[in-house]
């Protein structure tokens, strides 16, 4: 039906007949004239239909529509002088078409696919449409080179790629597991994998060394704009490694992913920052890095304070700790407006003060003594203008709160440079975590990570109090870009007995270790290897590095907020006798 592509087709091509197939773009009829875009994978060209050419064809271009789909012959010609349009690559040519034919024609379109951006659910409802707009194109094509580069890397590197099950046991990645229930055995559920956590390591137990997967995975969480109930991960295990090596070729992959798609070379290696100094500085364990403004510390200074609540946070063992603005005239109103922010952010209180000529001007200066306002001074090096919040509270709060009003600092007063791409390592997070819903402490990562040092001992040891849980330090890290997490793993517990001991100290029953993980428990008795890995969000870092807001902007056929989708109209009901085979009653529906 072709011979050539629109949107390549070249001015060295002048004189020479072709066919073309394609989409009608745009439609101009001057009268005698008529010009369409003709539109394919590639892009757009320029066709002339003229009854001086072919009155037959001339007359049939007069019934195109939008999207109708054609085919033609002609001849490709330069342009008129005047006409040309150098903003596209074909933009200096014509053809003149002598022969066309309608292949298809097209109903008149939900939206216009130029010049109106249509509201996302008609995007998603008639997304074969949406696709069909160069820039929504543009960026499935990058998806695709992507999937190439990785492949490409993993191979270069001895990796092995594998597809393992999707109806398989739950994995706990920490959150709810979508399951489908089992007809040959009723009463029996799969559960979509989390994660193929289990089965890259049981394959390193297998003796393949190196692992790699573009896996779909499946969670049951509430969605956020860059969350989807299924997602694809780039899952890598390694043997014989330990954390430096993961994180090395991690880097590698990610240097040529960056180059890839965003064409500049990515600084290796990668900056690195353990999970405590994060915290401690940032407030949070991903740290956007774009811009400075590390939070100091001010509960040294306050040790002897007589101002009630930096007192009282004192005598309680809590933290007071401070920002620093610098660079930005804020009125008075912005002051009082960061405070109220603050205060919608979970803070008790903020405290600002601003640097002047005469020392600290702020309602709370009176109850500060001068001593605590020079080694404020001295810490901060602060300057005439710059503006001190300050923000007293638990360790935990008073870091998790400042991290937030850190981000509103940076976006309000426009810190962050949003063309920079900043990543970031963080390490040496805690192994374990309390959780007040289920009572216990749980992994924070997941169960098979392993801790610094050894593990033998530690469930006693915890238990009489020998240690403070909170104190254990896993082999684990995260890969942060810009604030967000885009990639974690760890080096895993590699013998049954560790692995034991793990479920001991997270409090779970031997008998539903067993039920749960026997296979693997048994699998880490015969013969496991040292093994660690990671995995990536492969939507996530497309979308960070095309630049995009949403992942359903690089997901084909993403779903919406509340997990439905809006092309195919799922979920849905099944039949009754579906149900019956299955042994399944319903007892309660959603209401839409
Ligand atoms: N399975 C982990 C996850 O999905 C990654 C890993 O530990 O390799 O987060």
């Amino acid at each position: 039906m072709r011979d050539r592509y629109c949107g390549t087709l070249k001015k060295e091509e002048i004189g020479k007949r072709v066919n073309l197939s394609g989409w009608v773009f745009r439609r101009r009829d001057h009268g005698g004239l008529i010009f369409i875009d003709l539109r394919d994978v590639t892009g757009i060209v320029q066709i002339v239909f003229s009854p001086e050419i072919s009155k037959e064809a001339h007359e049939i271009a007069g019934e195109l529509r939008h999207e109708y789909v054609i085919s033609v012959s002609g001849k490709v010609d330069k342009r008129p002088e005047g006409t040309e349009n150098l903003n596209i690559p074909t933009g200096e040519i014509e053809v003149l078409v002598d022969a066309v034919e309608i292949l298809n024609t097209c109903k008149p379109l939900p939206f216009q696919l130029e010049d109106e951006e249509p509201s996302e659910s008609l995007r998603l409802k008639y997304r074969y449409l949406d696709m069909r707009r160069l820039d929504v194109k543009k960026v499935f094509m990058e998806r695709s080179r992507a999937y190439k580069v990785v492949r490409d890397y993993f191979n270069d590197h001895n990796f092995y790629e594998f597809e393992t099950p999707f109806f398989t046991k739950s994995t706990p990645e920490g959150a709810r597991d979508f399951i489908v229930p089992s007809r040959l055995s009723t009463g029996m559920f799969y559960a979509l994998p989390q994660s193929p956590q289990l089965f890259k390591q049981i394959l390193m137990i297998a003796g393949f060394d190196r692992y790699f997967q573009i896996v779909r995975c499946f969670r049951d969480e509430d969605l956020r704009a860059d969350r989807q109930p299924e997602f694809t991960q780039i899952d890598v295990e390694m043997s014989f490694v330990d954390v430096d090596d993961v994180l090395s070729i991690s880097e590698g992959l990610i240097g040529e992913l960056f180059e890839a798609i965003t064409g500049h070379k990515l600084v290796l290696p990668l900056q690195r920052m353990t999970y405590r100094e994060a915290m401690e500085l940032y407030g949070t364990d991903k740290p956007d890095l774009r811009f400075d403004m590390a939070m100091y510390n001010l509960t040294d200074i306050f040790k002897g304070t007589e101002f009630g609540v930096f007192k009282k946070t004192v005598d309680e063992g809590g933290e007071i700790k401070a920002l620093l603005l610098t660079d930005r005239t804020l009125t008075r109103k912005d002051l009082d407006t960061s405070v109220e922010v603050a205060k919608e952010m979970g803070a008790s209180g903020l405290v600002w003060m601003r640097v002047e000529e005469e020392g600290f001007q702020s309602p709370v200066a009176k109850y500060l003594k001068d001593e605590e306002k020079e080694r404020i001074k001295n810490l901060l090096k602060c300057k005439n203008g710059d503006v001190v919040f300050i923000m007293a509270d638990r360790k935990n709060r008073v870091n998790e709160i400042m991290g937030k009003f850190r981000l509103y600092l940076g976006e309000k007063y426009e810190l962050i440079d949003k063309k920079r791409f900043q990543f970031l390592w963080v390490v040496d997070f805690p192994l374990l975590e309390y959780s007040e819903e289920e009572r216990r402490y749980v992994a924070r990562h997941h169960p098979f990570t392993s801790p610094k040092g050894k593990i033998k001992g530690l469930a006693d040891r915890i238990e009489s109090k020998d240690i403070d849980p909170e104190s254990i330090i896993a082999r684990a890290y995260d890969l942060v870009l810009n604030g967000v997490e885009i990639g974690g793993g760890s080096i895993r517990i590699h013998r049954a007995d560790d692995q034991m001991e793990m479920f001991r100290i997270l409090n779970i029953k031997e008998e539903e270790a067993r039920e749960k993980f026997g296979f693997l428990l048994e699998a880490l008795e015969m013969g496991a290897p040292p093994h660690g890995g990671i995995a990536f969000g492969f939507d996530r870092i497309l979308m960070m590095l095309l630049g995009l807001d949403s992942i359903r902007d690089v997901i084909p056929f993403p779903k919406t907020q509340k997990g439905t989708c809006l092309l195919t109209g799922a979920p849905s009901k099944v039949p009754q006798k579906q149900l019956n085979e299955l042994k399944i009653r319903v007892l309660g529906e959603t209401p839409r």
